[in-house]
C-alpha cells in the first residue's frame, strides 16, 4: 500500500469538500473510506491454508473509520489533514456505530476479528446485515426508556462490498429467499493481513415474497410469529455461510470432502448458529451422496461451540412444531442424531433413566446446546469459573461420556480499540517506558512494573484527570448534564439485567443519600455515579430499573443535602462509541453480578486496562482480574458461588428487611410513594424482591443479601480515594496487570487448542 499517495488523495478529498456541515462530514466519511477501500486490495478470500470461520448472530463493531485508519497507520495523518482544512479532527464522531449486536457477545466477536487479522491467521466472521441494528435509547420525561430505530445505513456503508455473484438461495418449507453477502474488510493492525466479515442480507427470490428476515436485530420473540422469524434468521445466515464456505473449498480442492476439516474450522458463537450443523450434514448427504454417519463425523471434525451462559432461561430450545413447520428435514436430522446419541449412551452403560439428561430431543423441543455438545469437537467456556460451572453442573453428565471436549478460553478485548484508540495518552505514557510493542503483544505490559516511579504516577493522575474532563464535556454536550471531574467517577455500564444488579447499585446510593439526610457521612468523598446501558425492549423489570434509577437521580441530584457530594447520571444510548469515552474516565469499575451468573464479562477488562479499580463480586473474569492485579488493589465483596449454592434453597430476604431498618427504608422507596409509579412497574420490582413470582423465589439474585457488604466495600473504596497517590498506584497496578486479557491471547488459544491453526507472526 502506497501510504504517501493515499494521504495525498485524502488531502484532495478533504480540500474539495466545501460544505462544513453535517452533510459535509457524512460525505467526507464516505469518500475517505471508499478511497481506503481502493488501496487495501480487498478482492476476496482464498482457502489455501487452514481457515477459521466465526459464525455469530451479532457483531458489535462500533465505528469503523477510526479503527481502520489506525490499522492502516494513517489515523494521525488523516486527522492532521482534517485540521489543516479547518475540520475538527474528531468530526467522524458524528457518524453512527455499526451496532449489529446487543452487548458483550457481539462485542467479543468484533474483538476476535480484530485479533485474528492482527496476529495473522485466516479468521472470517459471518453474520446478518440487519437493516436496523440495536435500537437507540432515549429517556422520556419520567425517566423511562423509549426505543428509536437505528437506521444506520443513512450514513452510507462505504466499508462493504456487495458480492452479487456469491449470493445463495435459502429454502424453507413454505418459502425461499436470497441471501446476498456484503463483505467488510477486517484490517489487521499494520495492514499485513486483511480478513473478512461477511454479513448476509435477505432479499426476495425471483417471484417470491420478502420475509423481512434481515430487517431487525432480535425481533420480539414473545409471539409464535416472532419466534419463527428468529428461527428463520438463524437458519438464513447459518445455511448461507455453510454453503459459501463449502463452495470455496470445492473450488480449490475439488469435491473430495474428506479433507474439508483440515482446511475449515467453524466456531459457533453461542447456540444461535447451531442449525449450521444439521445444514452441513444435509448438504453432505443430499448434494454429495454421503451417508448420515460420514456426514455427522465430518461435522464433528469442523464444528466447535462456545457457551456464553449458564442461565437456564437463556438456553435455546426450539419447539418441534415450529421447527418442523419451516425446516422439517433439520428436525429429522436432529432426531437421527438423538437416536445415534442414545445408542452411544447405552453402549457406554448409561441407564435409560439417566439418558433424559442428555437427550437432544427433549419431548417436543430441540435442545440446541445439547445438539452442539454432542456433535462438536470442542466446547469452551469463557472464564475459569464459568468453565468450572459447565464442568460441574450444566454439562456434567456429558463429560463423563465425552471427557476432553470441554476447555476454557477466557475472553479478551482488543487493546487497539480499548487503549490505543480510546486513550492515546495512557497508551503513550506506557509506551514512553516500554515502547509500543504492547499494541501487538499485551503481555509486554508487565515489563513496566519496575519502571513505575513517582513521575509515572504523576503523569497517570494527569491522564486520568484529562479523561474525566473529556467525559464531562461529552456528557454536557450530549445530554446537557453537568458533572464535576474532580469527584470520584464510579461507573456501571452494561446491558440492564436483573443478574447484573444495577438495583443493588442504586439501592446503595439511596442508602448514602439517606445517611446524609440524617446528618451522617461527613467524610464522604464527592462521587459521580454513572450508569449506562439498554434494557431489551420487552424486558419489563429491566425497564423499570432504568426508570427507578432516573427518578432516584432526580431526587438526589436536586436535594441540597446531597448536592455536590452525590451525583447520578444515566448516560443515554450507551454504545461502543460512548464506551470509548467512559472506560478511560473511570476510577471505579462496578462489576457486581450475583456470583455464578456472569459468564465472563469483558467490560471489566476494558476498565482494568484503562486503570480503574474493580468494585465487584467474585464472578466471571473478575476472579482472574483480581488474581492478576492483586486483591489489595481491588474491592471485592459479597457472597461467592459456594455461599450462594449453600444458601440458595433456604434463602429468605424478609428477616433481613425487618432487622435492617435502613435497608428497609431504601427498598421501601419502590413501593411507599417516594417515586411516582403510575404503571405499577416499581411495585412489581418490590414484589419480586419480597414475595418472588411464579417462576422464582423472593430476591432471586440476592440483592438484599449482599447489600451491607456492598455498602461497606464501597465506603472503603471511597475513603481510599482520599490518598490520591496510593489510590493511583492501585489503578496503575490494574492497568499493567491486564496483559492476559487481550483478545490476541484468546484467539491464539482458539487457534492452538481448537482450530489447529499455527500462528506465525
Ligand atoms: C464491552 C461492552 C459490553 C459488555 O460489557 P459487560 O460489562 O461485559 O457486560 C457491552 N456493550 C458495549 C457497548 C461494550 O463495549
Amino acid at each position: 500500500m502506497n501510504k504517501e499517495k493515499l494521504l495525498r488523495d485524502i488531502d484532495e478529498i478533504v480540500q474539495s469538500q466545501k460544505g462544513k456541515d453535517s452533510d459535509g462530514i457524512v460525505s467526507l466519511y464516505n469518500e475517505i473510506s471508499k478511497k481506503c477501500m481502493e488501496y487495501i486490495n480487498f478482492t476476496g478470500i482464498g482457502n489455501e491454508t487452514k481457515t477459521a470461520h466465526y459464525l455469530s448472530m451479532e457483531f458489535l463493531m462500533g465505528r469503523m473509520i477510526d479503527s481502520n485508519l489506525m490499522a492502516m497507520g494513517i489515523l494521525e495523518d488523516t486527522r492532521r489533514i482534517l485540521e489543516k482544512h479547518g475540520w475538527d479532527r474528531r468530526c467522524f464522531e458524528d457518524i453512527d456505530d455499526y451496532a449489529l449486536g446487543n452487548g458483550g457477545l457481539g462485542r467479543l466477536a468484533a474483538c476476535f476479528l480484530d485479533s485474528g487479522a492482527t496476529i495473522g491467521i485466516n479468521l472470517h466472521g459471518y453474520g446478518i446485515r440487519y437493516k436496523y441494528g440495536l435500537f437507540k435509547q432515549v429517556f422520556s420525561e419520567d425517566g423511562a426508556q423509549k426505543e428509536k430505530e437505528d437506521d444506520w445505513q443513512v450514513f452510507g456503508d462505504p466499508w462493504s462490498v456487495r458480492r452479487e455473484d456469491e449470493k445463495e438461495e435459502i429454502v424453507f418449507a413454505d418459502a425461499s429467499v436470497m441471501a446476498v453477502p456484503y463483505d467488510m474488510p477486517v484490517i489487521g493492525f499494520g495492514n499485513k493481513k486483511i480478513n473478512m466479515l461477511r454479513l448476509w442480507q435477505s432479499e426476495p427470490s425471483a417471484g417470491g415474497t420478502d420475509l423481512g428476515i434481515s430487517d431487525f436485530l432480535y425481533p420480539d420473540d414473545s409471539t409464535d410469529q416472532g419466534k419463527t422469524l428468529r428461527l428463520r434468521q438463524q437458519y438464513f445466515f447459518a445455511a448461507a455461510s455453510i454453503r459459501s464456505i463449502m463452495k470455496k473449498y470445492m473450488k480449490e480442492h475439488g469435491d473430495d470432502v474428506s479433507c474439508f476439516s483440515e482446511f475449515n474450522q467453524i466456531q459457533l458463537n453461542d447456540t444461535h448458529p447451531v442449525i449450521a450443523i444439521t445444514e452441513m450434514i444435509l448438504v453432505l448427504m443430499k448434494e454429495y451422496g454421503k451417508t448420515f454417519d460420514f456426514a455427522a463425523r465430518t461435522a464433528g471434525r469442523c464444528f466447535n461451540y462456545t457457551n456464553h451462559t449458564v442461565m437456564p432461561e437463556a438456553l435455546e430450545k426450539w419447539d418441534t412444531v415450529l421447527l418442523g413447520g419451516i425446516l422439517p428435514e433439520h428436525l429429522a436430522i436432529a432426531r437421527k442424531l438423538d437416536r445415534r446419541l442414545c445408542r452411544e449412551l447405552s453402549r457406554a452403560g448409561e441407564k435409560r433413566k439417566a439418558r433424559v439428561n442428555y437427550r437432544i430431543m427433549e419431548r417436543d423441543r430441540l435442545h440446541m446446546a445439547r445438539l452442539a455438545v454432542y456433535v462438536c469437537g470442542h466446547v469452551n467456556g469463557v472464564s475459569e469459573i464459568h468453565t468450572g460451572i459447565l464442568r460441574d453442573s450444566l454439562f456434567r453428565d456429558w463429560l463423563k461420556i465425552y471427557p476432553g471436549k470441554l476447555l476454557n478460553i477466557t475472553n479478551g478485548i482488543t487493546q487497539r480499540r480499548w487503549l490505543d484508540l480510546c486513550n492515546p495518552e495512557l497508551f503513550g505514557l506506557i509506551a514512553s517506558r516500554i515502547g509500543e510493542g504492547f499494541v501487538r503483544d499485551l503481555s509486554l505490559l508487565k515489563n513496566i512494573r519496575p519502571m513505575i516511579d513517582e513521575g509515572f504516577i504523576d503523569d497517570f493522575i494527569k491522564v486520568k484527570q484529562a479523561r474525566k474532563r473529556e467525559l464531562a464535556e461529552y456528557i454536557a454536550k450530549k445530554q446537557g448534564i453537568v458533572i464535576d471531574p474532580s469527584t470520584v467517577f464510579d461507573i456501571h455500564i452494561k446491558r440492564i439485567h436483573e443478574y447484573k444488579r444495577q438495583l443493588l447499585n442504586i439501592f446503595s446510593i439511596l442508602y448514602l443519600y439517606f445517611e446524609m439526610k440524617d446528618g451522617g457521612l461527613k467524610d464522604f468523598r464527592p462521587t459521580t455515579f454513572i450508569f449506562g446501558g439498554k434494557a431489551a425492549a420487552g424486558y419489563k423489570r429491566a425497564k423499570a430499573i432504568i426508570k427507578y434509577i432516573n427518578m432516584a437521580a432526580g431526587l438526589i441530584n436536586n436535594d441540597p443535602v446531597s448536592n455536590g457530594r452525590l451525583r447520578i447520571v444515566f448516560v443515554e444510548n450507551y454504545n461502543v462509541s460512548y464506551a470509548e469515552k467512559l472506560f478511560p474516565a473511570a476510577d471505579a469499575s462496578v462489576q457486581i453480578s450475583t456470583a455464578g451468573t456472569e459468564a465472563s464479562g469483558t467490560g471489566n477488562m476494558k476498565f482494568m486496562l484503562n486503570g480503574a479499580v474493580t468494585l465487584g463480586t467474585m464472578d466471571g473474569a473478575n476472579i482472574e482480574i483480581v488474581e492478576r492485579a492483586g486483591r489489595e488493589n481491588n474491592y471485592i465483596f459479597g457472597a461467592d458461588t459456594d455461599e450462594i449454592n449453600r444458601i440458595r434453597e433456604s434463602y429468605d430476604p424478609l428477616p433481613l428487611l425487618l432487622a435492617d431498618k435502613k435497608l428497609g427504608r431504601v427498598v421501601g422507596t419502590l413501593s411507599d410513594g417516594t417515586f411516582e409509579d403510575d404503571d405499577g412497574s416499581l411495585g412489581e420490582l418490590y414484589g419480586a424482591l419480597t414475595e418472588g413470582a411464579s417462576w422464582h423465589r423472593p430476591d432471586h439474585y440476592f440483592v438484599l443479601h449482599d447489600f451491607r457488604a456492598f455498602i461497606e466495600c464501597r465506603l472503603r473504596l471511597n475513603m481510599d480515594t482520599a490518598d490520591e497517590r496510593p489510590f493511583a498506584r492501585k489503578c496503575i497496578n490494574n492497568s499493567i496487570s491486564a496483559g492476559e486479557f487481550s483478545s490476541d491471547r484468546a484467539v491464539r488459544q482458539y487457534a492452538d487448542k481448537i482450530w489447529g491453526i499455527t500462528v506465525n507472526e
